[in-house]
C-alpha cells in the first residue's frame, strides 16, 4: 500500500458536489483500489506511516473518462474533409478497411491506448470496426494494461464499402460469441454498436434489437442528429419514421444505457423523448467544430423542463484532440457561442464523474472514494512557462480549473495512474 499526497479534487459519487482539499491524500491498496481518500490531516493513524509521494500543489483527480471515440481512427485526425458524409467516404471508410489485418489492429491498439494515457484518459467507450480482429486486439491490449475499455463490433451493412459490411447471416451469432467472451472479463465491457442509421438496413437493426433485448445490461452506442445532410438522408432511407430518433425507437435502442453521440439538431419532440427514456447525449465539440456540424446547446438541453443527461467526448478522429482539457475548451467556446456559458467545475465534473456514470462504471471509477479503482491523474497547472505565469493570477480553484481548460493539453497531465500504477511516465 502507499499514499499519494497532493491538492485533490473529486466530485461526490452521490451528489456530484465538488470535494476539494488543499492538502489531500489518497491511500492506494495492493489491488490498485482506493483504500481511503480525504484531507491529509484526517489520514487515519494506520495509514500515516505508509510509504508514498507528495506532489505538493499539483492537482490529483479521478482520471478522465471518454465516452465517445473511434479506435480505428486513432491516427486519422486532421484530414481535410468537407463535412461528415464526405469525410466518412473519402477518409474514414478507407482507413477502417485496414483493420481486417490483426497486425495492423494490434499496433493501432497500443498506440491508441498510449495516446489516451498521455492525455490522462483512464477509461473509455470506443467504437471499433466491423472486424472481430480489431475488437479482440483492442480488448487484449486493454487487459494487458488493466484498463477499463468498453467497445463492441461495429454494426453496418449498407452505404459503406463491401469490406466494411457485416455478413447478415452470421452477425447475430458472432456478436453473441464476442459478448460472452469479453463482457465482464477483467475491466472490459461490451457495447452494442450500430454505427448510425444510414449504414444499417432494417434487417441489421432487427439484429441490434434482438441483441439489446437479450442483453438489457449492455450499453448501446451510436450517432444521432450530427449533420443536416445526415438527417435528410436518414429520413429518405426510413420514410416511415417521423424523425431520426424514431428509427432507433422502432428497434428498442433508446433506453437508459444508450449513448447517442452529438444530438446537435434535435427537435423538441426528440429532446423530450430522449429525456423520458433517460438516454444520454455525448457532446463532442472539437469534432462538431472541425466538421462544421453545428453548435450543441448544452445548457438548453440539460436544464430544460425535460433535462437530458449529457457527457463530453473527444470523438477521435473527427475530434481534433485526445485531450479532455482541449475538449472542455471547445465545449466552453460553443457554450459561449450559443449564449449559455458553462462553468469550469461543471466541465471537470462531466469529464470525470458524469462520463463514468454514462458508461455504467460510476460504481468503480469516476471519483476519489474508497473501494473504487485508483484510476487517477495528476494535473500540473504550471506545466508550461505561460501556464506557470498565469497560475500566479489564480486566487480560486475555479480560476485554476478554467486556466487548465483554456491553456492545458497533454503537457498538463504530469502523471496518469491506472489501478494505482503510474503509467504515463512509464511510456517515455
Ligand atoms: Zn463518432
Amino acid at each position: 500500500m502507499h499514499t499519494l499526497r497532493a491538492r485533490t479534487l473529486s466530485f461526490d459519487h452521490e451528489t456530484g458536489t465538488p470535494v476539494h482539499h488543499e492538502k489531500g491524500a489518497v491511500v492506494v491498496d495492493t489491488d490498485g483500489k482506493i483504500a481511503w481518500a480525504g484531507s491529509a490531516e484526517d489520514l487515519p493513524d494506520n495509514f500515516s506511516s505508509l510509504p508514498g509521494y507528495d506532489y505538493g500543489k499539483k492537482l490529483l483527480m479521478p482520471g478522465f473518462v471518454d465516452p465517445h471515440l473511434h479506435f480505428p481512427q486513432y491516427r486519422m485526425l486532421a484530414v481535410y474533409g468537407k463535412d461528415l458524409l464526405d469525410w466518412l467516404n473519402r477518409y474514414t471508410f478507407v482507413e477502417e478497411q485496414r483493420y481486417g489485418d490483426s497486425r495492423v489492429s494490434e499496433i493501432a491498439a497500443r498506440l491508441f491506448l498510449d495516446e489516451l494515457i498521455r492525455n490522462g484518459t483512464t477509461a473509455c467507450m470506443a467504437f471499433s470496426t466491423v472486424h472481430p480482429e480489431a475488437l479482440e486486439a483492442l480488448f487484449s491490449e486493454a487487459v494487458r494494461r488493466k484498463m477499463a475499455v468498453i467497445s463492441g463490433l461495429t454494426l453496418m451493412d449498407r452505404n459503406a464499402p463491401e469490406a466494411l459490411r457485416n455478413d447478415l447471416a452470421t452477425i447475430h451469432e458472432t456478436s453473441i460469441d464476442l459478448i460472452e467472451k469479453y463482457h465482464g472479463k477483467e475491466r472490459l465491457g461490451y457495447a452494442i454498436s450500430p454505427r448510425f442509421a444510414i449504414t444499417a438496413s432494417e434487417a441489421l437493426l432487427e439484429v441490434c434489437q434482438s441483441l439489446a433485448t437479450r442483453f438489457p445490461g449492455l450499453p448501446i452506442q451510436t450517432h444521432l442528429s450530427e449533420n443536416l445532410a445526415e438527417i435528410a438522408l436518414t429520413e429518405k432511407l426510413f420514410p416511415w419514421a417521423r424523425d431520426y430518433l424514431a428509427v432507433y425507437e422502432r428497434y428498442d435502442l433508446v433506453r437508459s444505457n444508450s449513448l447517442f453521440a452529438h444530438g446537435i439538431h434535435l427537435s423538441e419532440s426528440e429532446s423530450r423523448r430522449l429525456a423520458s427514456s433517460d438516454a444520454a447525449i455525448v457532446h463532442c465539440p472539437t469534432s462538431n467544430n472541425f466538421l462544421g456540424s453545428g453548435l450543441f446547446p448544452w445548457l438548453k438541453r440539460s436544464t430544460s423542463d425535460h433535462p437530458i443527461r449529457i457527457g463530453l467526448g473527444s470523438d477521435i478522429g473527427g475530434g481534433t484532440s485526445y485531450s479532455m482539457l482541449a475538449t472542455m475548451r471547445d465545449a466552453y467556446v460553443v457554450s459561449q457561442l450559443v449564449g449559455k456559458r458553462i462553468d469550469p467545475s461543471a466541465l471537470f465534473r462531466t469529464a470525470t464523474r458524469e462520463n463514468a456514470e454514462l458508461i455504467g462504471r460510476l460504481d468503480r471509477i469516476g471519483s476519489l472514494e474508497a473501494g473504487k479503482f485508483a484510476d487517477m491523474i495528476l494535473l500540473d497547472p504550471q506545466a508550461t512557462p505561460l501556464m506557470a505565469e498565469r497560475s500566479f493570477l489564480s486566487e480560486s480553484l475555479e480560476d485554476l480549473l478554467f486556466a487548465l481548460i483554456i491553456l492545458g493539453d497533454d503537457r498538463a497531465v504530469a502523471e496518469t495512474f491506472i489501478a494505482g500504477q503510474p503509467v504515463k511516465t512509464a511510456l517515455q
